[in-house]
C-alpha cells in the first residue's frame, strides 16, 4: 500500500478540497481539516499543510498536484521509503492567485509532427472571476476539444501574445545547435515582451513562468537578446495550479498548436497523431515513402528519434 505525503501550498490545498469536494468524507482525527474517500485512494488534509494519499491509486492521485520524488530515509531499524511533493521553483507571494499576474506556458515540444507553441496571458484580477466562468483550469483537466472553445473567448478577454514556431524554423534552430530549453526560453521571453507591450503603461503584479528551467538557465539561454524581461518574473512547476493566466496560457498555446496541426495534416492528407509513439513512426514511414523526405522534414522536429526510427520501418518493408 502506497502512501505519499506533500506539503502542498494554502491555494493547492484549497484545489484539491474544490477537486475532492464530492467524494468528501467526516474525518474527526486531530489535526485534519479535510478528508476524501475514492475507491482506491483516501486524501487527508492536516491543519500543518501535510497532504496524505493513502491506496494503491495515491501516486496517481498525488501526481495532480505536484512532482512525485523519491527518498529514502534511513532510521535505525529500517529503510524507509518517503515519497514528497512539491512545486519546484519561487516561493509564491500570499494571495498570489488573486493578483493581476501575466502567465506563460509552451506545448508541443514532445511532438514529434507540428510545432512549439508559447502563449503569454495577462489575467488582470477584475477579470480572474471572468476568465474562471469561462471554464479555464487547468488543461490537464480539459481536452482538445473544450480547448478549442475556450481559447477564442479567452483572446476576446484578455491581452495575449501566441508564438508558433512551425518546424523548418525549428529544425534550422535545432542544427545550429539551439536545444529544446533555449528555443522555449527565446520564445517565452518574446512572447512575455509582446504582452508587457501591448498593455502599457499597465502593469502586471508578476509575471509568472510554468517552469521548465530553473532561473538561470533560463536567463542564461536569453542572455544575448536585446531586450530580457527580468522584473516582477517568478518560475514555478505546476503553475496552471498557481495562478489562472497560466492556465490561460496553456490553453492558448494548445489551441495555437492544434491549429498548426489542423493546417499540416491538411498538407498531408490525413489527421496527424500527437505525440512521439510508435504510431508516430508509421505514419512518419508512410509520409516518407509518399510524399518524400522533404515534405516529412517540413512537419516534424526531424531531431527525434522516430526519424531515424520511421528510416527503419521503411527498410523492413523493402
Ligand atoms: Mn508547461
Amino acid at each position: 500500500m502506497s502512501n505519499i505525503v506533500l506539503q502542498l501550498s494554502p491555494e493547492i490545498q484549497n484545489q484539491v478540497k474544490t477537486f475532492y469536494a464530492s467524494s468528501r468524507v467526516e474525518r474527526n482525527a486531530p489535526g485534519v481539516i479535510f478528508a476524501a474517500k475514492l475507491p482506491d485512494t483516501a486524501i487527508t488534509i492536516y491543519k500543518s499543510g501535510k497532504v496524505m494519499f493513502q491506496g494503491i491509486g495515491a501516486k496517481r492521485e498525488a501526481s495532480r498536484w505536484g512532482e512525485v520524488k523519491m527518498k529514502t530515509v534511513t532510521s535505525n531499524h529500517t529503510n524507509q521509503t518517503i515519497q514528497t511533493i512539491q512545486t519546484k521553483g519561487d516561493t509564491l507571494p500570499e494571495h498570489f492567485s488573486t493578483m493581476s499576474v501575466i502567465g506563460s506556458d509552451e506545448t508541443g515540444t514532445g511532438d514529434y509532427f507540428g510545432p512549439i507553441t508559447v502563449a503569454a496571458v495577462y489575467v488582470p484580477k477584475d477579470k480572474i472571476e471572468l476568465i474562471t466562468e469561462l471554464g479555464v483550469k487547468d488543461s490537464k483537466m480539459l481536452n482538445d476539444c473544450i480547448m478549442r472553445k475556450i481559447a477564442p473567448d479567452i483572446m476576446s478577454v484578455c491581452t495575449y501574445s501566441i508564438l508558433t514556431l512551425r518546424n523548418d524554423k525549428y529544425n534550422t534552430l535545432q542544427g545550429k545547435g539551439y536545444s529544446q530549453g533555449k528555443i522555449k526560453a527565446l520564445l517565452h521571453n518574446q512572447a512575455i515582451k509582446h504582452v508587457l507591450s501591448k498593455m502599457d503603461p499597465e502593469k502586471p503584479d508578476y509575471i509568472l513562468i510554468d517552469q521548465f528551467a530553473e532561473r538561470s538557465i533560463y536567463y542564461n539561454h536569453i542572455k544575448n537578446e536585446k531586450e530580457i524581461v527580468r522584473e516582477k518574473v517568478l518560475f514555478s512547476t505546476k503553475a496552471e495550479q498557481l495562478h489562472i493566466a497560466v492556465a490561460a496560457a496553456s490553453i492558448l498555446a494548445r489551441y495555437a498548436f492544434l491549429k498548426e496541426m489542423d493546417r499540416l495534416s491538411e498538407i498531408v492528407g490525413f489527421d496527424l497523431q500527437k505525440g512521439a509513439s510508435g504510431k508516430v513512426d508509421e505514419m512518419a514511414a508512410r509520409i516518407w515513402l509518399e510524399q518524400g523526405q522533404d515534405t516529412l522534414k517540413s512537419i516534424t522536429k526531424w531531431h527525434f528519434a522516430n526519424t531515424e526510427k520511421a528510416k527503419k520501418l521503411i527498410e523492413k518493408k523493402r
